[in-house]
């Protein structure tokens, strides 16, 4: 059987506008597929209905263009494909692989705090935050049934202990070098993100669900995006075992810091292109700054 053709995709969410670290990603994705011989596309992940704004996936497509990035067709926007997801979380839940949780965060907060108390270990997952201690996997089944049929809100969890028996082996992730495109595999080690949520509670996904089932759906075959993701890479390699879909290869590239050596984030405030470019910053200034 012949390999895939190589496919890429940037992947922006419309929650602000475009940063430098943005740029930096999105040029060296087109770098790399243009060494690989590959297509590139362009993904909008819109999935946080509070946050994206279609005023910023106007901005997103500007400034891809300021950049003289091209994308081929068609761009997929995740907000298109909620009903997509929720075959895949119903997949899931058939299986017993995630269940129904209930607590709000403050239950979670108040429950960590106990075993703290008590003196009970509690880990924390690779973003800092407290491993959920899995309150409602112990919830059974007609109760998880009546609660949602009351209508409370609830996430959907992996069950990464039931997860993990579906396998004899850790989970393999094949890592590319983005200069000759060479691989190594190495073992994913997803235990340590607990019962992450797969399914959120206003939407039926999360970013960890969309992410696997479109990077399969577009046939993506190698992703290049911020090392702030690597870690996840391990959760994502355990979704794409349990949904059977296909891995992609991957490389997680350094961050391009502030001046102050913060990572960038639209949140603080940093810097985006379009300011840049009101500033009279130009895209041969930002290319070059950026190593383009
Ligand atoms: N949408 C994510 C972000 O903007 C990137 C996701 C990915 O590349 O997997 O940070």
């Amino acid at each position: 059987m012949q390999p895939p053709e190589p496919r890429l995709r940037f992947a922006p969410s419309p929650n602000g506008r475009l940063h430098l670290g943005h740029a930096y990603s999105a040029l060296l994705n087109a770098r790399i597929a243009r060494t690989l011989g590959g297509d590139l596309l362009l993904r909008i992940e819109d999935i946080d209905l509070g946050r994206a704004r279609p005023e910023f996936v106007a901005g997103i497509l500007a400034d891809l263009d300021w950049l003289r990035l091209s994308f081929d067709e068609p761009i997929r926007r995740q907000s298109e494909y909620f009903s997509d997801y929720a075959a895949a979380r119903d997949a899931l839940a058939a299986r017993d692989l995630i269940y129904p949780c209930f607590c709000s965060r403050g239950r979670i907060a108040a429950e960590v705090a106990a075993r703290q108390a008590r003196g009970v270990p509690v880990p924390h997952d690779p973003d800092g935050a407290p491993l959920y201690p899995g309150t409602c996997r112990a919830l059974s089944a007609d109760e998880r049934r009546a609660r949602i049929e009351r209508g409370e809100p609830h996430t959907w969890r992996l069950d990464m202990p039931a997860a993990l028996r579906t396998l004899a082996d850790p989970p393999l992730v094949r890592r590319f070098s983005p200069e000759d495109g060479a691989e190594e595999t190495v073992r994913a080690d997803p235990a340590r993100w607990g019962d992450a949520v797969i399914v959120r509670r206003d939407v039926p996904t999360s970013y960890h669900l969309s992410v696997v089932c479109d990077d399969a759906v577009q046939g993506i075959t190698h992703v290049v995006r911020g090392q702030d993701l690597e870690a996840a890479t391990d959760l994502h390699a355990l979704l794409q075992h349990l949904l059977r879909l296909p891995a992609p290869a991957y490389h997680h590239h350094a961050l391009i810091r502030a001046e102050d050596g913060e990572k960038l984030a639209k949140s603080k405030g940093s810097e985006s292109l379009a300011d840049l470019r009101a500033q009279g910053v130009t895209v041969e200034d930002v290319r070059a700054r950026l190593g383009f």
